[in-house]
């Protein structure tokens, strides 16, 4: 529906394509030996693969995300086999599915419409969370949407505005900073990869694994992340170029981040403000421009 709107209704058209998701596949897993409930998330960022709690019909599941398309992410699977020590396994069942890598919407609202969901591209950049990102935009959605059509009035564009001011003042505006941080941040070796995992920094548990509709990423995160890209570069365990990936992506997510601080509070000064974040965004990059080649 978002996209079969006529094109100056006020809502974004473009299509997803195979660089703009993550191919996902889930593999249902069984343990050999007996082991107690498996109840945590593990991440192993530079394979994009992680192992997450299952309902009944497995013990657990084996997530593989990457972006171009479901072969990538074999490839990155059988390496993954081969490097990480995991209980043995078997697969009772697999499940393929894709998710949005993109920045949300530029506006959520229309005359008369709001767009949420996947078809908002509202997922989690750090670890595509889908459900609990778009929760928080209904949450606003509901409060605006029963504020405009109060008395039985009609839901213009204006009225239902603020649904994309409060949002991006909040978790929208989180979510670019780390979007863009994440789409450098994961292009890195398999040695960094151990050691920020061993010392559970920046690919932490915290933030990795954060759900609700907070990223995870605290002053607590930044001052251990700091403190380790020091020690990992002092140690070799960190190349300089590897960083410089991450700090671009750094300097460009605060230039969007301080961007989406000035969304504007009504349409009028919207054209304006989407000229500079299109041209923002285009500095940024797509997770898919830095995908490792092995
Ligand atoms: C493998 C995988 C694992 C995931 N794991 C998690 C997780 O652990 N936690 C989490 O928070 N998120 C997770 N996500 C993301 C989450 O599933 C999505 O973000 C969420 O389902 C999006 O909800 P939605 O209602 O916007 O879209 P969808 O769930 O895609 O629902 C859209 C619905 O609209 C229907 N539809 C489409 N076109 C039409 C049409 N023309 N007419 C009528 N109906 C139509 C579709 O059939 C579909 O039922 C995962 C995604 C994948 C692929």
């Amino acid at each position: 529906m978002r996209r079969s709107l006529p094109a100056d209704y006020g809502i974004e058209q473009f299509a997803l394509t195979a660089r703009d998701v993550f191919f996902v596949k889930l593999r249902y897993i069984k343990f050999e030996e007996p082991m107690e409930r498996w109840l945590k998330s593990q991440f192993y960022l530079f394979y994009k693969i992680w192992i997450a709690p299952s309902d009944d019909s497995a013990d657990a599941i084996l997530g593989v995300g990457s972006s171009c398309g479901f072969d990538v992410g074999e490839k990155f699977y059988q390496l993954f086999c081969k490097n990480v020590r995991t209980p043995p396994y078997r697969v009772v069942r697999e499940e393929l599915g894709t998710t949005p890598y993109h920045r949300a919407l530029h506006s959520f609202v229309a005359d008369g419409f709001i767009a949420m969901g996947d078809a908002a591209c509202l997922t989690k950049p750090n670890n595509g969370e889908g459900t609990t990102a778009a929760l928080a935009l209904e949450e606003i959605a509901a409060e605006v949407a029963a504020e405009a059509m109060r008395g039985g009035a009609y839901p213009t564009r204006a009225a239902l505005w603020p649904i994309n001011k409060r949002y991006n003042d909040g978790q929208g505006k989180e979510f670019t900073f780390v979007l863009a941080v994440f789409a450098r941040a994961v292009a890195h070796s398999i040695r960094m990869n151990d050691f920020l995992f061993a010392h559970d920094a920046i690919f932490s548990k915290k933030i990795i694994g954060a759900v609700g509709g907070s990223s995870g990423i605290g002053p607590g995160e930044i001052a251990k992340a700091i403190f380790f890209i020091l020690y990992g570069m002092a140690t070799g365990n960190i190349k300089p170029k590897e960083i410089g990936g991450m700090l671009a992506g750094g300097v460009r997510g605060l230039r969007i981040l301080l961007h989406y601080a000035r969304y504007p509070a009504a349409p009028a000064g919207f054209p304006a403000w989407v000229k500079k974040a299109d041209r923002l965004w285009d500095s940024v990059g797509r997770m898919a421009d830095y995908q490792i080649e092995i």
